[in-house]
């Protein structure tokens, strides 16, 4: 029996690798899948994968679509489309790769569904961790991580059942592009640099979420949520070569870690495969292998990780403020407006007004209330 799997945020990054094992293998039936802008792209997902629905979330292209729809299937508008689309299709799982906090709704309305997922969206469970797990706790649903380093971490604790086993949790981090970079280097810092990963390939924001870091602060708020261990617990150790995806220490001295190519394809097909393992192509030789070095990362040089765990370690809307300002920090980055170290100091001014306006154990609307305040004030 294959799985029945729905796909949101098929275009992207995720969603395309995701369709490029997906149409490997026989394991898997495509039942419905979403796509923000790109038409041409989603029209050749619809003709090789045939869903039964899709969903655009951008109201232009949703339009323009509509006028020279060919296929017999319900197109969706929006993130009401989305939530529509989810509870009349059959699923077994999905895979949120939406990018951006636009997700969240839908993470917390498939959770509140019992619907398993798959989750590669960062933004909903920093932002939304405490209610989304919170929720899922109650109806069931499982959070099955997508990104490399909580797909490893996930990987390394199977057959640990209790908690209190674990004594450390290490998040792997490349360093990105700008690793050895002093700070009048990276006050220099182009988009163009910027925007080339030296072992990943992923989209804009995360790549430049990568070169400041703040990919693995943000990576740690969700480590928190994902498997409920404190934040002292959880560490970062810089590993350039990206081959370990993060390890486990154990109170009995033992550390289990994960290695992998760095493939993205490997964490998104265990995700959908678990509890089972599918078979890929993709292979690691150890007789081939580059030493794998390990190193403290510098909160100096990259303050974005500081004010993660800051923001973690306050609580209540704190993330959701981080993860919105990053947001509008990184557009501005992108768009020439500021310097890579404008950055953080744009992020730490917003978490500086947010303080006095914290909301604790925040509802879905809280959240997205605070997330578009802060975003106001900031473009
Ligand atoms: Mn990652």
């Amino acid at each position: 029996m294959s799985k029945r799997i729905a796909i949101l945020g098929s275009t992207g990054s995720i969603g395309t690798q995701a369709l490029d094992i997906i149409s490997k293998s026989t394991d898997f039936d495509v039942v419905a899948l979403s796509a923000h802008s790109n038409m041409v792209l989603l029209e050749r997902q619809i003709q090789n994968f045939k869903p039964e629905q899709v969903t655009i979330t951008d109201e232009s292209s949703y339009h323009d679509f509509l006028d020279n729809n060919k296929y017999q299937i319900k197109i969706n508008l929006g993130i009401d489309g989305l939530k529509e689309m989810i509870s009349e299709i059959d699923v077994d799982i999905i895979l949120i790769a939406i990018v951006g906090i636009a997700a969240l709704e839908v993470t917390y309305y498939a959770v509140s569904k019992g619907i398993d997922i798959a989750l590669a969206n960062k933004e909903s469970i920093v932002t939304g961790g405490e209610l989304i797990t919170s929720v899922a706790a109650k109806t069931g649903a499982s959070i099955l991580p997508v990104d490399s380093e909580h797909s490893a971490i996930f990987q390394c604790i199977q057959g640990c059942n209790n908690k209190e086993e674990i004594k450390n949790i290490y998040l792997t981090a490349s360093g990105g592009p700008f690793k050895d970079y002093s700070l009048i280097e990276l006050e220099e810092v182009t988009v163009t640099q910027a925007l080339r990963h030296p072992n990943w390939d992923m989209g804009e924001k995360v790549t430049i979420d990568s070169a400041t870091l703040m990919n693995k602060g943000l990576e740690v708020i969700e480590a928190k949520w994902l498997f409920n261990i404190d934040t002292d617990k959880i560490k970062v150790v810089v590993h350039p070569q990206s081959i370990i995806h993060s390890m486990v220490e154990f109170i009995d001295g033992s550390i289990i870690s994960h290695m992998a190519m760095p493939d993205m394809r490997i964490p998104i097909l265990y995700a959908l495969s678990y509890p089972q393992r599918t078979q890929t192509n993709i292979s690691l030789n150890p007789y081939h292998m580059e030493p794998l070095t390990f190193e403290h990362p510098d909160f100096r040089r990259f303050p974005c990780l500081q004010l993660a765990y800051e923001a973690i370690n306050i609580g209540g809307t704190m993330p959701t403020a981080l993860n919105a300002a990053n947001e509008v920090a990184v557009q501005n980055f992108l768009m020439g407006r500021v310097s890579f170290t404008d950055i953080p100091k744009i992020i730490e001014k917003a978490m500086n007004l947010h303080l006095n306006d914290i909301i604790y154990n925040p509802s879905l609307q809280d959240i997205l209330h605070v997330d578009r305040i802060l975003k106001e004030m900031l473009i």
